[in-house]
């Protein structure tokens, strides 16, 4: 029995480079294709994915990574795409021109976390100083290169988001099957559903902060992040956008007890909600 269990790996041995080889080929080419691109951005979304560890390996053992600078230097092929991930903002000309041609060869484009979808942190300048940020920077300024910053969709159609500063890797697992299904097969896209951060933060145990007076955007904002902030005490300000069903204007009236409307403002451009909400109070009061 113990010479047959021998001889049978020998074989399965002696086969293996023969099968994988081919295997490996033929497999290989019915992966759908895949590409993580970064503009201008901290790059803080793509380490969200790195976090993931094994979970992240697993899930790219189904793909074929075209591009991805954290993880290989090789040379995209610039060939067809199924998905396109893209994280950070098209801020100079060479962002713009690697956006577009991702656009047109990917089938499905997604962007990657707040930069991507709603200005982030770098939008901050478009409500302040605008080109004369960089003075903060650089002593001359003159002939640096500093545009408004504008969100991926103003240039680009954009078929799926994902949100947050950072992305949450397990979302990114949990949505990356159904992505890659609507590419191959035609599927329609998933969506996500439409529930505030305080599902998640009550779910965690924590008590409301708006009941000790503190601020926190967490009604009018798209939950799926497991309330990581408010988890630690502080407030949440909006990462992840408003929710499709987001009432602005009831979230203000709660929040006037407890800041300002110039605090309120402030808080909603640390992750450029501010125009969102700008958007949405001119929809909904022009409805009324
Ligand atoms: S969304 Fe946040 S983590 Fe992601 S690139 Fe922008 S600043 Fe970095
Ligand atoms: S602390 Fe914020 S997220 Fe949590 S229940 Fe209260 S309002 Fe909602
Ligand atoms: S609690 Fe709010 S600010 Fe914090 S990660 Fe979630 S959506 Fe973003």
């Amino acid at each position: 029995m113990e010479n047959q269990n021998i001889k049978i790996k020998i074989q399965a041995e002696e086969l293996k480079p023969i099968v994988s080889e081919e295997v490996l080929k033929f497999e290989e080419a019915k992966k759908p294709k895949i590409a993580i691109v970064s503009l201008t951005s901290c790059e803080g979304c793509q380490f969200a994915l790195l976090d993931l560890g094994v979970k992240f390996v697993e899930a790219m053992s189904n793909v074929e990574m075209v591009d991805f600078r954290l993880l290989e230097d090789l040379e995209d092929d610039g060939g067809k795409l199924d998905v396109a991930f893209v994280e950070g903002n098209p801020m100079t000309a060479a962002n713009k021109k690697t956006l577009l041609e991702l656009r047109k060869r990917s089938k499905i484009l997604v962007v990657l976390g707040n930069c991507a979808a709603m200005g982030g942190i770098p939008e901050i300048r478009n409500y302040h100083e605008q080109k004369q940020t960089v003075k903060h920077v650089y002593k001359y300024i003159q002939g640096i290169e500093t545009e408004e910053v504008k969100e991926v969709d103003n240039f680009v159609d954009v078929d799926f988001t994902l949100p947050g500063c950072p992305i949450t890797g397990e979302e990114f697992l949990e949505y990356l099957p159904m992505l890659l299904e609507s590419a191959m097969t035609g599927k329609s896209l998933p969506e996500i559903v439409d529930k505030p951060v305080c599902i998640e933060c009550k779910a965690n145990g924590n008590r409301c902060l708006l009941l000790d007076k503190k601020p926190c955007f967490g009604p009018m904002i798209l939950g799926g992040c497991n309330s990581v902030c408010t988890n630690s005490g502080m407030g949440c300000q909006g990462c992840r956008g408003l929710r499709p069903a987001g009432n602005v204007k009831a979230m203000k009236a709660t929040l006037k007890t407890m800041i300002s409307d110039e605090e309120f403002e402030n808080t909603t451009e640390i992750y450029g909600l501010r125009d969102d909400i700008e958007e949405w109070e001119k929809k909904h009061n022009s409805n009324q």
